[in-house]
């Protein structure tokens, strides 16, 4: 290799320069990266919404020796305990070698993701086809959605009280599901992006079999209606007190001729929730206890008893406090928070949404975002230099391939992320997270390389004195 100039000498002492993890790091780490997403892709193909994500961890946690958190048991360094929130959001805690009066070092992540969820009186039939009305949940491009083959998944609370859990359109020899749309042929108005599909648009086609020979009305739901009541046991009321969901019905699959992408549904923000957990699993004895988080309600502003603006967090701290016999506010003002989630990867088809110099890139590791929120950096978290600069540190330091961004460029739009719920109540944040492409659509991308940086950097957190 050639010598280095003076200037190139200077530039690299100088210049803030992210590079790729490919040149960063050597093949055997480019290989954990593989191996760990093969993990992170069994997770998204195993549970398609926050109640399965919630069930499907707290199994796990409970294989690796948490129990049920009683706030008032005794603990000791090492100890781990779970708390389910209302059974779709959930915390998972360590204890650590100092007290919380110390402090706690919180992971935060979301596993709820945009979908469409039935209206509480979804089943109708119009020109003999059965249908389900939906609202959708979460900020999608509507006309991404039709001719996308669904599957549906929740609960249905029956008169009785008992629930019958959905899950059909994701399992080998399934039915699926579908909204159709135009035909190109027929569709020359001019409508603008927004409208090229509506809300009341987004139809879920369901059937089209009538029941019995003679011709009626209505034969085509009622024929539905009876099929769900074999298989179910329900009657149309129960969806009243239902809670089901339409996903996109493929898995989530290695993306390229190198194989060094995920597509998927729902990698924002199990990108960075999956991570996040196994991090958690794997911190052992760490000095400060920890506190990971994978909440729901996020996509749609984190209200509800399940979303991280109500006091779910702060009480579980509180009871965390109590245990130590110190005020929780004591313990929040020292408390330490990454809000794990994704931002904007730059799409250089798309270049002009984005400022190439605070944008973050593929493959470029997790993505510090100082700030989000729109116009003027209204209604964001602005992290403090600080905890920015020890965040630094600690990334440097366990290795992890990291870099910065912004969520697109001074005016195109803007996001939020739950880091402001979590400063509010007095503790520092920062976004941490994974580059995606095509955020928000059924089908979205991410690097192997950037999913295996979250879990070394949370890790890194996590288990940070
Ligand atoms: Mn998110
Ligand atoms: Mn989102």
């Amino acid at each position: 290799m050639s010598k280095k100039t003076e200037q190139e000498l200077l530039k690299e002492e100088l210049f803030y320069t992210p590079e790729s993890a490919y040149f960063v790091c050597d093949d055997k780490e480019i290989a954990k990266a593989e191996k760990f997403c093969e993990g992170y892709i069994g997770f998204l193909n195993a549970c398609r919404t926050e109640r399965e994500i919630n069930a499907y961890v707290k199994e796990l946690a409970s294989s690796k020796g948490y129990r049920e958190f009683d706030p008032k048991g005794k603990y000791k360094s090492g100890d781990k305990v779970f708390y389910d929130v209302h059974g779709k959001a959930l915390i998972l805690t360590t204890f650590g070698k100092k007290s919380v009066a110390a402090g706690t070092k919180i992971v935060a992540a979301h596993i709820d993701s945009p979908r469409l969820d039935l209206k509480p009186n979804p089943l109708y039939e119009d020109e003999q086809l059965g249908y389900f009305k939906t609202h959708y949940y979460g900020g999608i491009k509507k006309y991404q959605w039709p001719t996308v083959p669904l599957a549906l998944h929740g609960v249905i609370y029956k008169k009785d009280g008992s629930c019958v859990t959905v899950r059909v359109g994701d399992d080998e020899g399934d039915p699926k599901f579908v909204i159709t749309d135009l035909l190109p042929h027929l569709d020359r108005e001019d409508r603008s992006m927004k409208k090229v599909i509506a809300g009341e648009e987004l139809n879920i086609l369901i059937g089209s079999r009538p029941f019995g020979k003679e011709k009626g009305d209505k034969l085509v739901k009622l024929n539905l209606m009876k099929l769900l009541n074999e298989k179910y046991g329900i009657v149309e009321a129960d969806f009243l007190s239902a809670e089901l969901e339409a996903v996109p019905a493929y898995p989530a699959v290695d993306v390229g001729f190198d194989r060094s992408l995920i597509g998927s549904y729902g990698h924002d923000d199990r990108v960075c929730a999956y991570p996040s957990v196994m991090a958690e699993f794997d911190v052992k004895k760490p000095e400060f206890t920890t506190v990971t988080v994978i909440t729901d309600k996020e996509e749609t502003g984190s209200d509800g008893n399940t979303g991280l603006q109500s006091a779910y967090l702060k009480q579980f701290i509180g009871d965390l406090a109590a245990l130590a016999g110190v005020p929780c506010r004591d313990v929040l003002r020292a408390s330490e928070c990454l809000s794990a989630d994704v931002n904007a990867g730059f799409d250089p088809t798309f270049a002009s949404a984005f400022e190439k110099n605070n944008s973050a890139y593929l493959n470029k590791g997790i993505v510090v975002t100082k700030y989000t929120g729109s116009g003027g950096k209204g209604g964001t978290n602005d992290a403090n230099a600080e905890f920015v600069s020890k965040i630094r540190t600690i990334f440097d330091k366990s290795k992890t391939v990291w870099q910065t961004g912004e969520l697109g460029k001074v005016d195109g739009g803007g996001g939020g992320t739950v880091a402001k719920y979590i400063a509010n109540l007095g503790v520092n944040v920062v976004d941490v997270g994974v580059p995606v492409l095509s955020m928000h659509a059924p089908f979205e991308i991410v690097a192997k390389n950037d999913v295996y940086m979250a879990w070394k950097g949370f890790k890194a957190f996590l288990e940070s004195k």
